[in-house]
């Protein structure tokens, strides 16, 4: 077992991002991407699973990568998170590997909310992957198996059906930002809004679900960073009253980014979202 970790910020709008953001874990995904792309938020998700503060504060979506989990994490040492590869020299996992860690999994970990394994699905080969599904099959409770390659042939159709498959591009990266840059200026701008014009904001999402939860994911995250600023730059008796609209502006963002997966009104959803955020900004 080897790791190597890669400290990844800004991740929230991933779509790992999003599936800790909703706290819906399942025991299986297959990440399709390159192992460049793939890896860091593959990582980034198992801190964020295990993240000290984020049992405590349920607002934060992300790792903390500060705490003592992030931190072993990030130092490749944590007892709960496994990268799986084929040994040296190997082109495969061994069969041995796979029985392994199967124990591994059904062993009760102390450290860590939950048991993670990295493992390519193109080091795997049939034997390893029949043997693999018996775990996929009656997966241990708190575990999640993270398969990843670079496209869906890289793997059995058996696993395949077991897995839920999340695609990562490298695009996200620069979308990411620019969609950051947006959420943090449109958050900025509610000040100087007035209500009507806040009302029209939703119309132009209509059609468009997946693109205002993205949106608020990331509008989200710039209330956390606001909130972390904040909370640094200030001294303490003042940073109470400071954070108060954002964390209460997060919670709103929260709420309706869970009731978006609902079958709810979207419209009306987003006119009340942009009222509340009005009454907290400004
Ligand atoms: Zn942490």
């Amino acid at each position: 077992m080897s790791d190597f970790p890669d400290k990844t910020n800004e991740m929230s709008i991933t779509p790992l991002a999003k599936i800790l953001a909703t706290g819906q874990i399942s025991h299986a995904y297959l990440l399709i991407g390159d192992d460049v792309i793939v890896l860091p938020q593959a990582f980034w998700f198992a801190r964020g699973l295990n993240c000290e503060a984020r049992k405590t504060n349920l607002e934060q979506i992300g790792p903390c990568e500060s705490c003592s989990s992030c931190r072993k994490a990030l130092h490749g040492n944590h007892s709960a998170i496994h990268h799986i590869t084929a040994a040296n020299g190997k082109q495969y996992i061994s069969i041995e590997q796979i029985r392994a860690m199967q124990q591994q999994a059904y062993l009760s970990h102390l450290e860590g909310a939950y048991q993670v394994f990295l493992l390519s699905a193109r080091q795997l080969r049939k034997e390893s992957a029949n043997s693999l599904l018996k775990v996929l099959e009656e997966p241990p409770a708190q575990t999640v198996f993270l398969l990843y390659a670079q496209k869906d042939l890289d793997i059995l159709p058996t696993v395949l059906s077991r897995c839920q498959i999340i695609r990562l591009q490298e695009k996200s990266v620069l979308v990411r930002k620019e969609l950051l840059a947006k959420a943090s200026q449109w958050l900025g701008d509610f000040p100087q809004l007035s209500k009507d014009r806040l009302l029209s904001w939703g119309e132009k999402w209509d059609k468009d679900r997946q693109g205002v939860r993205e949106f608020l994911l990331a509008a989200l995250q710039c209330c956390h960073s606001k909130i972390l600023k904040m909370t640094k730059e200030n001294p303490s008796e003042q940073v109470v009253a400071l954070i108060q609209p954002w964390l209460e502006s997060a919670a709103v963002l929260e709420e309706v980014v869970e009731a978006l997966d609902k079958n709810v009104n979207q419209r009306l959803l987003l006119d009340v979202m942009v009222l509340k955020l009005k009454k907290l900004l400004g």
